[in-house]
């Protein structure tokens, strides 16, 4: 048992949730660099910093965490170019959150709904179109733009005392959402207490998170990186929230990010509980969650994943046959650093003109991304799908646009994607 939830820098040893020491190493990444820390053309004559990357699972509580936190600072940088609003199939997707959430509660018209790290807007853009109000955090400049979108948003990181100033200026709210960041934010537990602060007794806190069952079940090791320092299963969260007198009502496992959870804790303790929760619970332990051979399996699924792709690359250069890469999620840097894909393989990857990542060059193995019209006008025999939990949508989609190139899936297990 731990007596808060915020965690310090550096190397950790024992489980975020539950404190125990009781934890099973499952894979060593390697040194690498924070997986957003795109470059600069400029940052390529400096030294690059690297932090570990290990995985590992608590034998306790079924918390599956990194061991070392690196700072925010370095992690979400003002001009961190991720933004949610990019992909249609996401916008699509994240709107599901305001769709399962007022089916499942009756707010009151005009009630608060507020999001932390909220991005663009595109998760409250959803519930404002359903008549409530909406409120973002999000501590980045990608703020700004939510703003000019007409979602009000204010730059911050989210913990007590921002919870504390909201409350005096817009009123408790009735739902408070952390899509995809609930399980990257060190200072877990100023969170869970600024949420407390800010809900209406009864109202609700929806997280959504990558999966640790989806995780295993298809190789994600890609998605491992500082950013994500804990990747959950329901056991885990129903013994964190439990710890703040929170009651996890409903879950529901969702397809964002290659496999998410969606968990609904309702503040306060006497609530009615969806049979969905002793459902997953009864799933999770039968798939073996709750144990290490599973995890032992994953780690070894991941090594040769790594070494297929490596072999079939340089079979491929050795044939005097060109690779590209295809889109630049988070996820891509660990996959390509862990897969020693350098620019000598890989020599670029191709993004759509839209992205604000153009010009920028990934972290560790130093690929330049470019505009992928370079991508159609040079005809690459081979192209890698770095995001491949979404090949299929975005296959399509080059296709249309003409692309011949043979795609590479690299994972669960590498295959190719004929033209
Ligand atoms: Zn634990």
């Amino acid at each position: 048992m731990i007596q808060h939830h915020d965690l310090p820098l550096g190397k950790i040893d024992y489980c975020q949730v539950c404190g125990s020491k009781n934890l099973h190493d499952v894979i060593d990444l390697g040194h690498q660099a924070p997986c957003d820390s795109l470059l600069w053309p400029q940052q390529l004559d400096e030294a690059e910093k690297t932090y570990p990357l290990r995985f590992q699972v608590c034998k306790s509580c079924s918390l599956g965490q990194i061991d070392y936190v690196v700072p925010a600072e370095e992690l979400f940088f003002p001009d961190y170019p991720y933004r949610s609003g990019i992909t249609a199939t996401l916008v699509e997707k994240l709107s599901k959150t305001a769709v399962s959430t007022l089916g499942r509660f009756d707010f009151p018209e005009d009630s608060l709904v507020m999001d932390i790290g909220s991005n663009d807007g595109t998760v409250l853009r959803a519930f404002k179109e359903r008549g409530m109000k909406v409120l973002g955090v999000e501590a980045t400049n990608i703020a700004k733009i939510a703003n000019e979108n007409g979602i009000e948003t204010i730059q911050a990181f989210f913990n007590e005392e921002t919870a504390q100033e909201i409350v005096k200026s817009h009123g408790h709210a009735h739902a408070i959402c952390a899509t995809n960041v609930f399980a990257h934010i060190a200072s877990m537990g100023s969170i869970i207490r600024g949420v407390e602060t800010l809900l209406e007794e009864g109202g609700v806190f929806v997280t959504e998170s990558h999966y640790l069952m989806d995780l295993l079940e298809t190789v994600q090791y890609d998605s491992i990186y500082h950013e994500h320092l804990r990747y959950y299963t329901l056991k885990s969260l129903i013994y964190l929230f439990d710890q703040y007198g929170f009651t996890i009502t409903d879950v529901e496992r969702i397809p964002n990010y290659g496999g998410s959870i969606r968990v609904f804790a309702v503040k306060g303790t006497d609530h009615e509980v969806s049979s969905n929760v002793a459902d997953l619970l009864a799933e999770e332990e039968a798939y073996g969650l709750y144990d290490t051979d599973v995890f032992d399996k994953f780690a070894a699924r991941t090594r040769k994943a790594r070494d297929d792709l490596q072999q079939m690359v340089l079979d491929i250069r050795s044939r005097g046959e060109r690779v590209v890469g295809i889109a630049c999620p988070g996820r891509s840097s660990t996959l390509v650093n862990y897969t020693s894909l350098n620019p000598d393989l890989m020599p670029y990857i191709a993004e759509q003109s839209t992205s604000l990542k153009l010009g920028l060059f990934l972290p560790g193995m130093h690929i330049p991304i470019v505009d992928e019209q370079r991508m159609f006008d040079e005809e690459p025999e081979y192209a890698i799908m770095l995001s491949w939990h979404y090949a299929e949508a975005i296959c399509n989609n080059l296709r249309k646009k003409g692309l011949k190139s043979k795609i590479i899936v690299p994972l669960p297990e590498v295959h190719i994607l004929e033209a």
